[in-house]
This record gives C-alpha cells, sequence and structure tokens, in this order.
C-alpha cells in the first residue's frame, strides 16, 4: 500500500531508541523527511545515521529534553511546520502514591500531559490551514488498564486522552487527525530495565524474568518496536483521514475485554 506520505516533513520526539525511534524509521521508510528529538546528541546522532543511511530521507537532530519549554522553543524552531508529530517522552518512575509529593505530579504531568499538548497547540493550527496533519501520542497500555505502580503514568496519560478526545473531534473536518498508540509490552531498553527489576526483586535471573513476562502475554512474546512503528506510519497516511479520536492498544491481546 502507499501511504501516500512522500515528501511529507515529521516531528518525532524521543527518537533516538524504543518507540519513538521506531516511529521515525517507518515513517522515513515511507518517504517522510524527518527531525528526530531526544536528550543525549550521541544516540540522537547514531540514529539519524542510520535512518538517512538506510532510506536516503533528510534527517534533522534537536538534541534537548522535550518536556521543558525551551527544549520545545528549539525543536519548534527547527521544525516550525511539521505535517506529522509523534509525541514520546519517557515514562514516569514506578511506586508508592503514599510517598508522591506535588513535585512529582507536576513532573509526570509536565512529561506525559502538558509536553504534548503543548507541541499539539504550537502545530495543530498550520496543519488545519494546510489541510493536512497527523498526530499521534504514544501512551500506554496502562491508560486503558491502569497498572497499581504506575499511578503517576496512569494519571498524567489519562489526562492527555481525555483532551485528545475532544480535540480530535475539532480537526477532522480540516484532514487533521490526533490518536493515541497504547503500547503494551514492547523489547525496548525501558522494558529490558523492567525485565532486570522484577529479576532482582524476584531473585530470578533476567532470562527467567522475561520468559516469564513473555509467557503470560497471549502471543507468548515481547511486541517487536518495528511493529510499533508501522502502526504508527498507518495512522499518519494519507489513508487514515477518517480515523480520529482513537486509542490502540498494541499489546499482544493482553487486554482481556471485548472492546
Ligand atoms: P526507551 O527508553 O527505549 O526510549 C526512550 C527514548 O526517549 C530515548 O530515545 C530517550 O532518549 C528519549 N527521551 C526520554 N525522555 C525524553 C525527553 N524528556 N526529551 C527527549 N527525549 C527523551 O523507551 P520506550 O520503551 O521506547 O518507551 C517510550 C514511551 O512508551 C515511554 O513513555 C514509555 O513509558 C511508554 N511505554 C513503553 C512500553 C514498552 O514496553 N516499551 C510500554 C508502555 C508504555
Amino acid at each position: 500500500m502507499d501511504l501516500g506520505l512522500a515528501g511529507k516533513k515529521a516531528l518525532v520526539c524521543a527518537a533516538s531508541k524504543g518507540l519513538g525511534r521506531s516511529c521515525a524509521m517507518a515513517l522515513a521508510q515511507e518517504g517522510v523527511d524527518l527531525v528526530i528529538v531526544a536528550r543525549t546528541p550521541g544516540p540522537l546522532e547514531e540514529t539519524a545515521d542510520q535512518i538517512a543511511k538506510e532510506t536516503g530521507v533528510s534527517v534533522q537532530t534537536v538534541a534537548v529534553d522535550i518536556t521543558t519549554p525551551e527544549g520545545r522553543k528549539t525543536a519548534l524552531a527547527l521544525c516550525p511546520t511539521p505535517d506529522i508529530l509523534v509525541n514520546n517522552a519517557g515514562g514516569p518512575p514506578p511506586g508508592n502514591f503514599r510517598d508522591w509529593e506535588r513535585d512529582d505530579w507536576i513532573a509526570a504531568v509536565d512529561q506525559n500531559m502538558l509536553t504534548p499538548i503543548e507541541l499539539i497547540k504550537a502545530t495543530v493550527d498550520g496543519m488545519i490551514e494546510r489541510r493536512f496533519g497527523r498526530i499521534v501520542n504514544i501512551t500506554s497500555s496502562a491508560v486503558k488498564a491502569p497498572i497499581d505502580v504506575l499511578g503517576l503514568s496512569n494519571g498524567a496519560r489519562t489526562g492527555l486522552t481525555g483532551f485528545v478526545a475532544g480535540v480530535a473531534r475539532t480537526t477532522v473536518q480540516h484532514n487533521v487527525t490526533i490518536n493515541n498508540l497504547l503500547p503494551g509490552p514492547f523489547d525496548t531498553d525501558r522494558l529490558k530495565s523492567i525485565v532486570k527489576m522484577r529479576a532482582g526483586a524476584q531473585g530470578m535471573s533476567e532470562e527467567e524474568a522475561a520468559a516469564q513476562l513473555k509467557a503470560s502475554n497471549p502471543a507468548g512474546r515481547f511486541g517487536d518496536p518495528d511493529e510499533f512503528g508501522a502502526a504508527c506510519a498507518f495512522l499518519c497516511s494519507a489513508k487514515s483521514g477518517f480515523i480520529t479520536g482513537q486509542n490502540f492498544l498494541i499489546d499482544g491481546g493482553a487486554y482481556p475485554g471485548t472492546f
């Protein structure tokens, strides 16, 4: 299928590794020029070089913390009029809500709710004027099936989800869609660190902890980040202008509900 994306421009946040990187790569494979953002210049440049070499598109980099106003300003200065915006950042730490103070909540809301909202605010009206825009927010399966120790993530990401549900219905008439992708367990550095933590806590090897987690998923495995990137590219495609305000769970069937 031709996704109709050749020559478009995307701003992809938190894209030197993991799911953000896979989204960037999948878009580049469709001929989309990229501006990719991550905090650490080394891995970011490496990723940009790999994507550019493999796909031939233009890949520019911005080494900033996207959750800060200065970081967003720098990224938007390099890419003020993206056709595609992929919102992503790290996730908040796990813990017990009794230990969290106001500052912990503000940091989580800043990172996983207000940062994507600010970036949407900065780019959506230009998309509306140009009559093409695709915005994808990487959230979490925890929005649909909350995980108790991830209370900061459950709360902040659900706030974003509620915001998107409203605004996505106002932009679609201009061919600007906003959707959320909800990852379950994908084989990224973040998941590797969770596996390591579980192994330590349960006195088992990392291989055993990973095997246990895989066995608990109906697919019997972790997701491949490329599978996530492909779903993102489709949602960003010219073919998906009638899909907006949706939450797509990509979790190997782990969520047990009918809907
Ligand atoms: P990862 O650790 O593999 O990669 C994260 C990327 O984001 C890196 O490139 C890092 O440099 C960049 N980054 C992090 N914070 C940033 C910031 N403030 N500014 C700029 N760049 C930043 O993580 P991942 O597994 O790809 O996860 C991506 C998102 O998806 C996270 O929010 C995570 O909580 C969520 N998530 C992941 C999984 C999973 O299984 N991997 C499951 C549910 C939710």
